[in-house]
C-alpha cells in the first residue's frame, strides 16, 4: 500500500491539526497520544513520510530512535516511572491505525497494566499538564 499524505499525523506535521507537542528536531516531532494507554503516552513521528517501519528509508531510523530514547528518558523522569514501554505497529493485522510511521513511548508503573490501544480520549487539560511535565524533563537533559 502506498503512503497517503492525508493521514492524521501528516496533518499534525503540517500544523493542519492541533497536537500537544513535547519535542521536535530536524528529524521528528513528538506529541501526546489523545487516547493514552497510560499517563504520559507520547508518539514520536519522523518528518520523513513512510507508511510504517516496513517501507521507511533506513536514514530515518537512526534519528527516530535517538529521539525515542530522549523522550523515553524524559517520560520516565517526568512521572517517576518504573519503566517505559516502546511499541511500534505495522499494518492493520498488527494493530496499526494511523499510516505514518510512529513509535509509542509509554511510562510504566509496577503492577499497572496498559489501557486498551486506541481506547478512551483523554481530557485536553490533562494532556496539557502531562505535556508540560515532559517538556520540563526534556529541558533538564
Ligand atoms: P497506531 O495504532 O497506528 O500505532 O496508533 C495510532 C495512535 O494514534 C493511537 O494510540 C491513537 O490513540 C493515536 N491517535 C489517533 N488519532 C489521534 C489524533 O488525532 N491525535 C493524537 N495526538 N493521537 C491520535
Amino acid at each position: 500500500m502506498a503512503y497517503d499524505s492525508t493521514n492524521i499525523f501528516a496533518k499534525i506535521l503540517r500544523d493542519e491539526l492541533p497536537s500537544q507537542r513535547v519535542y521536535e528536531d530536524d528529524a521528528v516531532i513528538a506529541f501526546m497520544d489523545v487516547m493514552p494507554q497510560g499517563t504520559g503516552h507520547v508518539l514520536v513521528v519522523p518528518r520523513t513520510p513512510s507508511r510504517n517501519l516496513l517501507d521507511a528509508d533506513q536514514a530515518t531510523l537512526g534519528p527516530l530512535f535517538a529521539a525515542v530514547q530522549k523522550v523515553a528518558n524524559a517520560v520516565k523522569k517526568a512521572f517517576n516511572a518504573d519503566g517505559v514501554t516502546v511499541i511500534q505497529f505495522n499494518e492493520p493485522a498488527s494493530g496499526q491505525t494511523v499510516y505514518h510511521l510512529h513509535v509509542h513511548v509509554i511510562p510504566r508503573f509496577d503492577g499497572v497494566p496498559l489501557k486498551p490501544h486506541s481506547g478512551q480520549m483523554e481530557k485536553p487539560e490533562v494532556l496539557a499538564v502531562n505535556a508540560e511535565k515532559i517538556r520540563a524533563a526534556l529541558h533538564q537533559q
